[in-house]
């Protein structure tokens, strides 16, 4: 058997359109660029999108948006890819680490009041593995102590909370377009806002800090630019853009796909009493980014590294989702943080398995991986 962790999906009209794009005479800063932004903006229902180079200089824009620096602190989950955190230090800001909820390893809200200090000043929400956070808590919180909400959405593309779409609900909403994703530029990112000029803010910011483009300037017959912050270059092609806008297309029909495999994992395992799924809340529609299973390691005789390489033995692509990011040796040398700091992460992060879910993956393929998870676990089995 060989079934990989994931697979994104380049059709016919992803091509056409990126050619057309490489054959016209914008291959950067063009049109593409904002039709892709108006697109993505309608789609997730905000009044402004951002692109930048990936996911990571989304968050990075984001911090640098609300004017984070020294002295500030920013709560995140214990439970992400490391991007999330590393985008505060960026700024020279501090990463205040957050516990999850056991069930759904989504930032818990009681633990993010725990961490405040007169020192926060935002708050980052990880809708990890496609599920979005609580966001009317997180809300709460935020306006009842003056913070900012901003949202990691980059599982999370093609789902809502309670009607409202990923990418509406938080003050600054990002986005990655890696491969992995739900839907893939190559490389590429997204920032979603209501707020103008804070949209305005991260579009100098993607470049150089400087307040026009070469084709603005060209088209004025003017030379002479300003930059006003110090800023990257944290564009987006054209032609990226262009297969973004093709991505978008098909997003929905994706994640129904994804729901689809997720359902039939939930069905099968419903069955296994050594393994079972995160927890769904009923108000959310879940991207299925990720499909996680968490192991019930009192009945095993194994550690969950065992059970993942038997499994990969097999040849089927499973993954862990993640390390605590405060684990890191990074986090533990620059911080001087701990074991211990956020308990309900690090006691799932031992649990934890990342299931291959995609559209391309057939029923029967689901029906194969969860045979072969089950009889591994059942060698395993003690009670
Ligand atoms: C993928 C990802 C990022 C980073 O996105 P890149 O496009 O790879 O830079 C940040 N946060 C989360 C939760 C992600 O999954």
């Amino acid at each position: 058997m060989k079934l990989s962790f994931r697979s994104q999906i380049i059709e016919e009209a992803d091509v056409r359109a990126v050619l057309e794009t490489l054959r016209s005479d914008y291959l950067t800063t063009g049109p593409k660029v904002a039709e892709f932004e108006t697109a993505f903006a309608d789609f997730v229902r905000a009044r402004h999108a951002v692109a930048v180079a990936n996911g990571t200089a989304a968050l990075h824009a984001a911090m640098f948006a609300l004017g984070l620096g020294p002295g500030d602190e920013v709560i995140v989950p214990a439970i992400t890819f490391a991007a999330t955190a590393n985008a505060v230090v960026y700024q020279g800001a501090m990463p205040v680490f957050a516990d999850v909820t056991d069930e759904a390893l989504l930032l818990d809200p009681d633990d993010v009041r725990r961490r405040l200090t007169p020192r926060t000043r935002a708050i980052v929400a990880v809708d990890f593995a496609g599920q979005a956070c609580d966001y009317d808590a997180l809300a709460a919180i935020a306006q009842q102590h003056n913070l900012s909400l901003v949202a990691d959405a980059c599982h999370a593309i093609g789902g809502s909370y309670k009607g409202r779409p990923v990418g509406s609900l938080a003050r600054l909403n990002t986005f990655s377009f890696h491969p992995v994703k739900n839907m893939t530029t190559g490389e590429g990112g997204m920032v979603t806002t209501d707020n103008a000029e804070l949209a305005q803010k991260m579009k100098v910011f993607r470049n150089h800090g400087i307040t026009t483009d070469h084709h603005q300037r060209e088209a004025n017959h003017a030379w002479s630019y300003e930059m006003v912050s110090l800023g990257y270059n944290y564009r987006m092609t054209d032609f990226q853009c262009a297969l973004g806008l093709t991505q978008l297309q098909r997003l929905p029909e994706w994640i129904e796909q994804r729901q689809a495999r997720a359902c039939l994992y939930d069905q099968f395992l419903a069955e296994c009493e050594s393994a079972r799924p995160l927890a769904m809340d009923s108000q959310v529609e879940h991207a299925f980014h990720l499909y996680v299973i968490k192991l019930a390691l009192d009945r095993l005789d194994v550690d969950r590294d065992m059970i993942y390489s038997e499994i990969r033995q097999q040849g089927i692509g499973v993954n862990v989702h993640y390390i605590p990011v405060y684990l890191h040796p990074f986090y533990r040398e620059r911080f001087g943080l701990k074991p211990g700091l956020c308990p309900a992460a690090e006691a799932a992060f031992a649990q934890i398995m990342s299931l291959p879910i995609h559209p391309n993956l057939s029923d029967g393929e689901v029906e194969q991986i969860v045979a072969t998870l089950m009889r591994i676990l059942e060698r395993h089995q003690t009670a």
